[in-house]
């Protein structure tokens, strides 16, 4: 038996008997005639104690030779310790070794494996099996099992079932470029990896399943902006006999059970908002409501008053800073710059002080009175001590532009606390969108999703203006789940692929199979993915999905553990009829 109880299990009731734990060497104090050695594991860490006059010279001498990371299993008594740590569960306790016995060696570890480490990023990633041993990384993985515990055990109440579907597919258009994977036996064929379960959860309801969700790993190759990872995680679902309403109520009790269960946060009914109303209020179809900054119009007062800057532009828009008043003029020139980067491409802020006296004062005192300035105040819903930031432009790209500010803002004004959950549902997302690199319409979630029945006459005339049955989950900024009802019947279906600009060939080519089966009773269904290391991130309180994937790859799509990915060699390639051009 390698071990009675975990490095984690020990304490004050356990003394006086007899035990025996494996672990890690975490750390080993030598003073010569005493030495301490911390033990760790998953569950703990316990102390160690070879002590002079209780303890073989010999084995004196083999404790002194052990080193950071070695492997070991040891026996002893479980005794007070003398001086006690109150920050270690086990710190009432300590073992007075008798026998141990190393189990495996360890070459010097890289970086230290503490809470804290002197190792970067590339280099905890190179050895990641080391990082894991860390507490803060650990517990990341362990937290993650708890949230999947949890979607598992809810939607199981709720009658879903877990139903694994194929990693070998065909490609399914959700918007990125696909892995894709040589077949062997079927020469110059490949399958793609999926960018989700979309067309399979489908064909689930087609077959009667009724109430579907995965855990699933979905590939996509898109370029790596801001923490993405090329293989992701998605809670998956899919229901029959659904609307819309039906889809929201279930995954807005899902998300409220998780934030109970393991945040202790109860909230109440969540918000919803219109996509228009999203872009036009935040300029953004996932808007971060744990604080205010909503856009004001304000092109009624601003324009025609000699202006010319605004009065060419097809919108201007403010915000209010709260507090943002008292700003030094390197400040606001600070924040100048920062729209005008070319992350950004502002060409720049117009800003007005609502001083705490009542007065106001602007950037443009030239044009506007402060009579004018006190509507702009009024518009923007700034109080005294605010400052309100003017942008005027193309009214789309002004509106993302106004957007990266108001949420860069609110960081730097510490108004994004990781501690409070704002849900939001945005729905009545456009069915389509314009894409003018390939000047046509593309499906704004994917081309399985329904238009709204009363937008249907749009699609001849205006299509940009049809509204979906689509909807998403914001939670603090982040759309941490989307999905729509879908259309269910073959003729819908092919007159979507072809206002997608499908010719009835290529359709029936890629997606033959998802109307065939529509034609053999397909009920009406609908259903959600959440992206679940995003979920996880954000209970968690931490930034960065990669915290919470056990072996994430860098920005370049690299795992830089394994090395992958990596050249074939000749034999391999000629198996798979392939020949590399570089
Ligand atoms: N397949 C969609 C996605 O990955 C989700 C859905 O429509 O259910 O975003």
């Amino acid at each position: 038996m390698y071990r009675s109880h975990t490095c984690g299990e020990l304490r004050e009731d356990h003394i006086g008997k007899e035990v025996t734990l494996s672990g890690w060497v975490q750390k080993i104090r030598d003073k010569g005639f005493m030495i301490w050695v911390d033990l760790r594991d998953r569950y703990g860490m316990t102390q160690l104690i070879f002590d002079e006059e209780r303890t073989s010279k010999e084995m004196m001498k083999d404790a002194a030779g052990l080193g950071r990371e070695f492997v070991i299993q040891v026996k002893g008594e479980v005794i007070e310790r003398e001086s006690k740590n109150p920050n270690l569960p086990t710190g009432n306790i300590e073992i007075l070794v008798s026998e141990f016995k190393i189990l495996n060696a360890s070459l010097t570890p890289p970086f230290t494996i503490e809470n804290t480490t002197d190792g970067g990023e590339e280099l905890r990633m190179k050895y990641r099996y080391l990082d894991i041993r860390r507490n803060p990384v650990k517990e990341s993985l362990m937290f993650r099992h708890k949230v999947g515990m949890h979607v598992r055990n809810y939607l199981s109440s709720k009658d879903f079932i877990e139903v694994e579907t194929p990693y070998l597919i065909k490609s399914t258009p959700e918007g990125a470029r696909d892995f894709v994977v040589p077949s062997r036996m079927n020469e110059g064929q490949f399958y793609a990896l999926p960018q989700s379960p979309q067309t399979f959860k489908q064909l689930l309801m087609v077959g009667g399943m009724d109430k579907y969700f995965q855990i699933v790993k979905c590939f996509r190759d898109e370029d790596l902006r801001a923490d993405r990872q090329p293989e992701f995680t998605q809670i998956d679902c899919e229901m029959a006999f659904v609307e819309q309403e039906d889809i929201l109520n279930i995954f807005e009790g899902l998300t409220r059970h998780l934030l109970k269960e393991i945040k202790g946060v109860e909230i109440g009914d969540f918000p919803r908002m219109t996509y228009a109303d999203a872009m036009k209020k935040y300029g953004n179809d996932k808007p971060d409501i744990r604080f205010g900054m909503e856009f004001a119009e304000l092109d009624e007062v601003t324009k025609n008053k000699g202006f010319n800057v605004f009065d060419q532009q097809e919108l201007v828009v403010g915000i209010a800073v709260p507090g943002a008043a008292s700003y030094t003029r390197k400040e606001i020139d600070n924040l100048i710059s920062w729209v005008k980067r070319p992350q950004i491409g502002s060409t720049g802020l117009v800003w007005a002080k609502y001083n705490e006296d009542g007065s106001l004062k602007s950037s443009v005192d030239k044009f506007y009175s402060e009579e004018d300035l006190k509507v702009w105040a009024e518009k923007t819903s700034a109080k005294p001590g605010d400052l309100i930031l003017v942008m005027a432009g193309p009214a789309d790209k002004t509106r993302t532009q106004l957007s990266a500010l108001r949420m860069h803002l609110a960081t730097e004004l510490g108004l994004r606390n990781h501690e409070e959950f704002a849900p939001l549902w945005v729905v009545d997302f456009p069915l389509l969108e314009w894409d003018e690199d390939t000047k046509r319409f593309h499906a704004m979630h994917h081309p399985f999703t329904s238009p709204k029945p009363e937008d249907i006459a749009l699609l001849a005339t205006e299509p940009g203006k049809v509204r979906a049955n689509a909807y998403d989950l914001v939670l603090n900024g982040n759309e941490i789940g989307g999905g729509s009802i879908r259309i269910h019947d073959k003729e819908t279906q092919a007159m979507m692929f072809d206002y997608l600009g499908f010719t009835p060939e290529e359709a029936k080519a890629q997606f033959g199979f998802l109307m065939d089966a529509f034609q053999y009773g397909a009920p009406p269904h609908g259903g959600i993915a959440f992206g679940f290391d995003r979920l996880t991130a954000i209970l968690g309180g931490q930034e960065t999905i990669r915290d919470y994937i056990a072996f994430p790859k860098n920005n370049a799509g690299r795992d830089v553990m394994i090395d992958a990915p990596a050249a074939l060699d000749e034999a391999q390639l000629k198996e798979l009829h392939l020949q590399v051009k570089l």
